[in-house]
Order: structure tokens, then sequence, then C-alpha cells
């Protein structure tokens, strides 16, 4: 094939793929934390819209893209499918490396493939108003972006760190019209909460959930967004993978192993879910999560009913968690510092179809380095840990001729105060203590 494969705009997918139907043994419902039952919708309704209400519970494999959303994901999709050449060759390697390159969209992530759709059917319904967190500012990018285009209002509850850290992320969503807090905020009943036990709160992205909840329950004509996690925002990143597959076929090729860096799971679980029913069929492809050594929620947490947010406003999800009330340390990729992991990829973890793994920053930025330097494009510091594992599969036995294919989830042109702290060598390691993880899950919820 040559270096890159592109489709034309009417060979993208015009449906997602729902992977839920076929999970083995299924998926264990939300939960009211009030009442510790199934949560009612109508609940759900007061800040999420019917249509990805629908979507979350939907016995469907697959769900029409609306047009207008498809007319959006044009401007950037579909994505290219890449080969690493020149990192296979750095690497001596005989496995091929394939990349799926999200990092193509306006806001350099995959995250505008569900921000575009949760815009949408939040206009449809008649919300004027949208409210959200982000930790390192693309999420709240992509739904300035995504709200901009549909006409709605957007605020942002930005974790403080990367607030202050970050400047440039803040310039990007206020040019698409959004407003921009840090949290935790004077906004906000538990923003204020917050700061009064601790004036100089960093914040944490359960923080800035439990801000932008409250913003939406207490106004009429304002939604909730989230930007990972939920299965409807999954479902909307399965257009990664649908066309990864696609490109794939056409290049002639089959992937032995799927991987991609998880935060809140939806990139990975995007690329990997048209892949899963391959493997129930009998197929022989491995999939392959990676996560942060210093936020092991796969690696080291627990399956278990958690709360998504510190506040404990949320539905009780049942995922692996490391306790909602865990403060991840300061690593530079905030965009996988998260407690919980996305109820559908911990139940393909249950299931023996993903194996997680955890791998170390520096490693990380060793292998981001490598790849600007071979393919050009400098990654996220979220993606690193992708390159990462790619790295550690084609080179286990650099003669067996192996196929990769990994999520190029975003680029880090907005993250580069991250590597110069790399390259100063101001960066290490970190593992968290055991005790400290076994500290948080003693406060999980009592189910059952
Ligand atoms: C947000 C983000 C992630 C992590 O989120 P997931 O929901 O796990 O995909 C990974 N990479 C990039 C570039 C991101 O922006």
């Amino acid at each position: 094939m040559s270096k890159k494969l592109i489709l034309r705009d009417d060979e993208m997918p015009t449906s997602w793929y729902n992977v839920v139907p076929d999970i083995p043994n299924g998926l264990r419902p939300p939960l009211d934390p009030a009442t510790l039952q199934p949560i009612a919708p109508e609940k759900l309704a007061a800040i999420f819209p019917m249509g990805l209400l629908e979507q979350e519970m939907s016995p469907e494999r697959n769900i029409p893209i609306p047009e207008e959303v498809l007319e959006v994901y044009k401007i950037w999709r579909p994505s290219p499918l890449v080969r690493a050449t020149k990192l296979e060759q750095a690497l001596g390697t005989r496995a091929k490396i394939f990349y799926k390159n999200e990092s193509v969209s306006p806001v350099g992530s995959h995250k505008p493939n569900s921000a575009v759709a949760q815009a949408f059917y939040n206009k449809r319904e008649g919300i004027k108003r949208l409210a959200t967190e982000t930790g390192a500012g693309q999420w709240g990018s992509a739904l300035a972006m995504a709200t901009c285009m549909f006409g709605l209002k957007c605020k942002v509850y930005m974790v403080r760190v990367s607030y202050n850290q970050k400047p440039y992320r803040k310039s990007i969503m206020q040019t698409y019209g959004a407003e921009i807090v840090a949290s935790p905020s004077a906004y906000t009943n538990y923003g204020r909460s917050v700061l009064e036990r601790n004036p100089d709160s960093n914040g944490s992205l359960g923080i800035a959930i439990s801000e932008a909840l409250e913003d939406a329950v207490t106004s009429e004509s304002t939604n909730y967004a989230l930007g990972s996690v939920l299965n409807h925002v999954i479902l909307h990143q399965t257009i990664v993978g649908q066309e990864a597959k696609k490109q794939m076929e056409i290049a002639g090729e089959y992937p032995d192993v799927v991987i991609g860096c998880c935060g809140g799971g939806s990139n990975y679980a995007g690329l990997a879910a048209p892949f899963v029913p391959d493997r129930l069929e009998g197929g022989k492809v491995r999939f392959v999560g990676v996560e942060p050594a210093s936020c092991p929620t796969m690696t080291a947490g627990k399956l278990a009913y958690d709360s998504g947010d510190t506040a404990g406003m949320t539905p009780l999800l049942y995922m692996h968690t490391l306790g909602h009330d865990f403060m991840p340390p300061g690593i530079h990729a905030g965009g996988l510092r998260y407690h919980g992991m996305a109820p559908i990829v911990s139940a393909l973890i249950r299931e023996n179809i993903i194996e997680p793994i955890n791998v170390h920053q520096m490693e990380c930025f060793e292998a981001a380095v490598l790849f600007a330097r071979t393919e050009g494009i400098i990654p996220a510091p979220e993606t690193s840990h992708a390159i990462r594992a790619a790295i550690i599969e084609a080179t286990r036995d650099l003669n067996e001729p192996k196929t990769i294919l990994f999520n190029f989830s975003g680029h880090g042109l907005v993250d580069m105060a991250a590597y110069d702290s790399y390259f100063a060598g101001e960066l290490h390691n970190y593992s968290l203590p055991r005790e400290e993880i076994a500290e948080s899950l003693s406060h999980l919820p009592k189910v059952e």
C-alpha cells in the first residue's frame, strides 16, 4: 500500500456501531446514587437530551449518523490510516505498524467525533447552553467548536492546574466563543465548598464534573456534556474503528493487535469495538489498552460500582475505578488522569477481550520523541502511551511479522510545555503507593 490510505467522503461510514449487545454477559445498569436501584431515564433527562439517552441504553447494533453530523464530520473525516514505515525502520522490526490519525480534526484530537454529535442532539431538543468540564483542555476545545457550529452557548469548568498551565487551550475555547472558568470556581455551591476547605485547590476532573453537573441541574435550558466514559460517547467514536477496518481491508491487511491509550476509554473503544465481533467469532486479534502507571485504573483499580465525580452526583457506574476521591499525581498526560474507566472497556477487560497494561511517563516521552523524529507528528502526551505500547509489541521479537494498529488520538502542539519539561530533565516516573489506592477504594459506595 502507499504510505497512507484515505477514503473518499462517500466511503465514510453512515452509522455508528454499538458494541453493547455484543459484549458477553452484558453491562450492569447505572444506579441511582440515592436509592442504589437502576436509575430511571427520566432522572437523566434533566441533563441529557433523549436522543443521547436512547443511544446510552440502545440494544441496536447500528445507529444511523444524522446528516447534519456527517456534514460536520466531513470537515476532517474520513481521517487517514498511515503506515509508520520510518518508525518501523528505526526500530529494526519486521512488524507493520499502522496508526489511525485522529489528530487531523480542527482541535487536534478524536474528541470532536462525540462533541459534534452531542451538540447536534442537544440543539435538536431545544437546549440553549451546554456545561462541561475539561482537564487538559482537549474536550473543552472540542465541545466549544461543536457548540459554536450548532449555535449553542458553552460553559467550560477547567481544572485549575491546567487553566494556569495551558493558556493556549483557553485561547482556543475563547475563539469558538465559549466561557471558561477555573475549577473549583465560585460559580457553584460545590466549587465554593471546595474552596472554603482548600483555597489553593488545584482542582481535579472529578470536582470539575461536579460543578458542571450542578450548573446543568440548576438551569432549565442548560444540559451537561461528558467527553468520555459513557456508552453514547464510545458509540460516536466507533466511526474511527469502522473507517480503520475499511482502510485496512483496502490495504489487504488485518491487525494482529489493536492498541490505544485509555483515559476514560473512548478513543480506544472507538477504534477497537468494530473489531470485537471478529474476535467473538474466533478471530485471533488481540486488544491492548494502555494507561499511565501513575493512574492505574484498569491494572490496579477495582471493578465495582462508583461515582463518576467527586461530589457523588452522577449515577453509579459499574467500572474499573481507583475511587471517586482519588487524586492523581500531576503527570503530563492530563487526559489520562481520571479515576474511572468506561463500563464498556471495563466489561471487555472482565471478559478477557481487552488486555490492560500500564507504562511510565518517561518511556512514553521517549517513544513520543522517536515518533516525532521518524513520522514527523508530535504526539499528545496521552497518545504517547499508545505509541509506547506499539513499540513494545513491535520489538518483543523483531523478526515476527505482525500487524499492529493503534489510535493516534491527538497531536501535542498545544502541549509543548510538557516536552520542554521532559527535555529539561524535570520529569520523572511516578508509581502510586498501594496504600493510597487502598485508601481511596475504601470510600466506594456500598452496593449489595
Ligand atoms: C482526552 C484524550 C484522551 C483520553 O480520553 P479517552 O476517552 O480515553 O480517549 C486520549 N488522547 C487524547 C489526545 C485526548 O485528548
